[in-house]
């Protein structure tokens, strides 16, 4: 990316870990200097959802018309649906000199490690399993065969998490969104 060029950080880490609690928190605080993508998705909406606002939710055959067309930065299929984040508005925001965030997981994650470099990327992981486990029952958004399928899913992403810029382990949600400020902004430089 070019000097003119804005940045791309990339936020990963297992379901029920706490992203999006995190993301909201940094957006309260910072919203005029950040832009958080809206992915795509065929997930059905969880009832406070809505269309556009957490993701733009699509029929697979919708999904698979704007993949075909190249219109996802990165996409993966997860725990039985797919995910992806629409290109133009991200490549829009980083001409502008933005700071774009992505709330991706780990294969998405992966690909932009490929084809964005400098991207920063961040993981964030739970203080255990069995409290990663607790955090998806207290949310009360998926069944229990949803719940038991995203911890085997954490287990093989909580291996990766090496291959992230740094980690952050959501235990006190105020550190961790210390940590998140500090990841994303640089010491010295949060607004
Ligand atoms: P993700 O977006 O990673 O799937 P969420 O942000 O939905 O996770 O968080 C999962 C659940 O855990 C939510 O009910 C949220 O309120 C709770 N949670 C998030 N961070 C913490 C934390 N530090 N301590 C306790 N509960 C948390
Ligand atoms: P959920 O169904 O809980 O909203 O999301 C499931 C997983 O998909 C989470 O780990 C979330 O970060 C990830 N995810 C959400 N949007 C995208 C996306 O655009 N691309 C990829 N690769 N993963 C995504």
């Amino acid at each position: 990316m070019g000097e003119q060029q804005g940045r791309l950080v990339v936020v990963s880490g297992p379901s029920g870990v706490g992203k999006g609690t995190l993301l909201q928190k940094l957006c309260d605080r910072h919203g005029s200097h950040l832009r958080v993508s809206i992915s795509a998705t065929t997930r059905s909406p969880r009832p406070h959802e809505v269309h556009g606002r957490e993701y733009f939710f699509y029929s697979r055959t919708d999904f698979e018309k704007q993949l075909a067309l190249g219109e996802f930065l990165e996409w993966a299929e997860y725990a039985g649906n797919l995910y992806g984040t629409p290109r133009p508005a991200v490549m829009d925001w980083i001409s502008q000199g933005e700071l774009v965030l992505l709330e991706i997981e780990l294969q998405g994650a992966r690909q932009v490690a490929q084809s964005y470099p400098a991207a920063y990327r961040i993981f964030i992981a739970p203080p255990s399993l069995a409290v990663l486990e607790d955090r998806l029952r207290q949310r009360f958004t998926e069944s229990e065969s949803v719940i038991a399928q995203r911890v085997a899913i954490a287990r093989e992403e909580l291996a990766a998490a090496a291959e992230f810029d740094c980690t952050i382990i959501n235990d006190d949600l105020e550190e961790a969104l210390g940590e998140l400020e500090l990841a994303v902004f640089g010491g010295g430089a949060i607004p």
